[in-house]
């Protein structure tokens, strides 16, 4: 008899998207990841929930479709975490001609099921906030609608979401073993104490990891696919308005630089093939150079690699198109036989789709157990359950009950935990109610809440995944976390 019906290996945004889907849908659910949750490629994603230009380009319409009709299901679903903005792209003398950029963008919005985004529009930047912060000669830029997300929040909100539907969730738990027979029998290092589980399927979506853990662990035909590293620079602010800058690069290619917490500006992507462990990915010196020349073709402000506050990198799997490039779809491979439980692959892919992919992953599931319906494209993530509409409404309503909150703080808060902020802080009158601080922002109650409730065991995971308050968190601040979670653990 099987402990579970789905065991998942790699909580990165596939592992528990897989994970709440079909926790959903009634199936009993194990999740292990090795370390911490997005803690591989998930949190340095380009944080975009879009319709990739790039593949309207090529013609890509139907992917392109999908991914617009995801991108309003998210902002449903997760209003607190996805964020419509205006995307602006100057027109450059020596790139696409305006009347190209013009057409692909009607066509953008009519690629959309009509939605209550505003449709794109030309802007004469000379007169335009859009303007101030780019060189003298642009004069036109197109603006048009897409959404940004809080990609490492995202993969704890579904994780969240994933458990309440009655999914295990086990971090620092890595998959040494796994034997196929009837069922999966697996075994895993949990917090160094051994454990031996069995489960009718399984998935492994370990991203980069995901050849090696089938060869080595699962010793099944490994994915034969090449791993992409994909890279950005984190800067500080570089404009003002709240929009993001599309830049048409001399390569052809489109390098976005959006706005990155309060203060900072991210800029990306870059990528190339990866070789070696996906648990070390740096960024080069030359890749850095490259976004920055990038930006300095458009910006007023020179970037110099010395002002790169923080580099973002991760590494997966993807199939290469045309010999190099690759294919930001994912993949998924599916593979049973008679007697040997299913084994479900799945890596790479966009935070746009993921939802969508995880579906049809667990989906390929149904002819071997009863599964209630498809159910995740309508349910409001935790905290999501606000129109998206609404939320400077949900800041202000924070406000209100917890009087102590500055407006930045308040917006901090609520696009993190949306109305599970009230999980957060409970009953706190004032600021001292919140216990220590920990730097200008993070308290106390917020640490405890985040080890008890979103997994945090250590500094890196609340610093750079629950919130980006490493970004301005002072040293000392940091050690008092460190202090503090270890008298915790
Ligand atoms: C070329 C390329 C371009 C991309 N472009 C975009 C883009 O434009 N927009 C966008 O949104 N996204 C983009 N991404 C997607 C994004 O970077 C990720 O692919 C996506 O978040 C899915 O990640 P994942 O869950 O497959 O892997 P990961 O997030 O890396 O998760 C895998 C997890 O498995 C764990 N693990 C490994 N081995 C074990 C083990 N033995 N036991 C337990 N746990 C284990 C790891 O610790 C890791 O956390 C791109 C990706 C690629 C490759």
């Amino acid at each position: 008899m099987a402990d579970y019906d789905l065991a998942i290996i790699g909580g990165g945004l596939n592992g528990v998207s897989v994970a709440r889907d079909a926790a959903g849908r009634g199936l009993r659910v194990i999740l292990f990841e090795q370390g911490d949750l997005g803690a591989g490629a998930s949190s340095a994603t380009p944080r975009l929930v879009h319709g990739d230009l790039a593949v309207l380009e090529r013609r890509g319409f139907q992917r392109v479709h999908r991914q617009l009709a995801e991108r309003e299901k998210w902002l449903k679903i997760a209003p607190h975490l996805v964020r419509p903005m205006r995307f602006a792209i100057p027109a450059h003398a020596a790139e696409r001609p305006l009347a190209l950029l013009r057409s692909g963008l009607w066509l953008y919005d009519h690629l959309a099921s009509r939605t209550r985004l505003p449709a794109a529009e030309t802007v004469d930047v000379t007169h335009h906030p859009l303007g101030d912060a780019l060189k003298r000669p642009f004069g036109t830029a197109f603006e048009y609608s897409d959404c940004v997300v809080d990609d490492s929040r995202l993969v704890v909100t579904l994780a969240l979401d994933a458990a309440a539907r009655g999914a295990t969730i086990c971090t620092g738990a890595r998959c040494v073993r796994a034997d196929r027979g009837e069922f999966w029998r697996l075994v895993v290092i949990d917090r160094g104490h051994r454990k031996v589980i069995m489960s009718r399927a399984l998935a492994n979506t370990t991203g980069a990891w995901a050849a090696a853990v089938a060869e080595i662990v699962l010793r099944e035909p490994a994915p034969k696919l090449a791993a992409v590293q994909v890279s950005q620079i984190v800067v500080r602010r570089l404009f003002q308005p709240d929009n993001v800058y599309v830049f048409q690069n001399g390569d052809g290619r489109l390098i976005f630089a959006s706005p990155y917490e309060r203060d900072c500006t991210l800029i990306g992507t870059v990528t190339h093939g990866f070789k070696g462990d996906p648990a070390i990915v740096a960024m080069s010196a030359a890749d850095i150079a490259y976004l920055c020349g990038a930006a300095n073709r458009y910006f007023r402000e020179q970037l110099y690699p010395t002002d790169v506050l923080r580099a973002v990198s991760g590494a997966n799997l993807a199939p290469l198109r045309d010999g190099d490039r690759p294919v930001r779809d994912g993949g998924m491979m599916f593979h049973h036989r008679r007697g040997k439980a299913p084994l479900l692959t799945m890596f790479g892919g966009d935070v746009t789709t993921s939802r969508l992919r995880a579906e049809r992953a667990v989906s390929e599931l149904t002819p071997f157990y009863p599964m209630t319906p498809r159910w995740t494209a309508t349910a409001p993530l935790p905290g999501g359950d606000f129109d998206w509409e609404q939320f400077d409404d949900e800041v202000e309503r924070a406000r209100e009950r917890w009087r102590f909150l500055t407006e930045p703080e308040a917006q901090r808060l609520v696009r993190a935990y949306g109305t599970r902020l009230s999980v957060v802080l409970g009953e706190a009158k004032s600021r001292a109610d919140l216990g220590a601080s920990f730097g200008p922002e993070l308290t106390e109650t917020e640490v405890r809440y985040l080890m008890a409730r979103e997994w945090a065991r250590f500094p890196e995971d609340i610093l750079w995944r629950r919130t980006k308050l490493g970004l301005s968190m002072p040293a000392e601040g940091q050690k008092a976390l460190a202090a503090f979670m270890a008298t915790c653990g």
